[in-house]
């Protein structure tokens, strides 16, 4: 269990700074076709950046309840 705090990205393990210091770094086009694949279950997830109550993890782009990271609930 635990937060998702590392991911694949073209075949290498990147930690979600280097994840978002990449998506922000993209010019939109480019974000679209950035892809984060979850270390673990291999699905599309996410960069997101550090708030009040969390640090800075992935998320699944689709929950996945199958996957042994925890997802913080959502409070957008
Ligand atoms: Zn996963």
């Amino acid at each position: 269990m635990g937060l998702a705090l590392q991911c694949k990205f073209f075949g290498h393990i990147i930690t979600v700074d280097k994840a978002l210091a990449v998506r922000d770094g993209a010019t939109q086009e480019y974000k679209r076709s950035l892809q984060f694949e979850c270390d673990k279950c291999g699905k599309p997830v996410r960069p997101r950046a550090a708030g009040d109550k969390h640090v800075a993890h992935f998320v699944h782009v689709k929950q996945n309840p199958e996957c042994s990271y925890a997802e913080p609930p959502r409070e957008y």
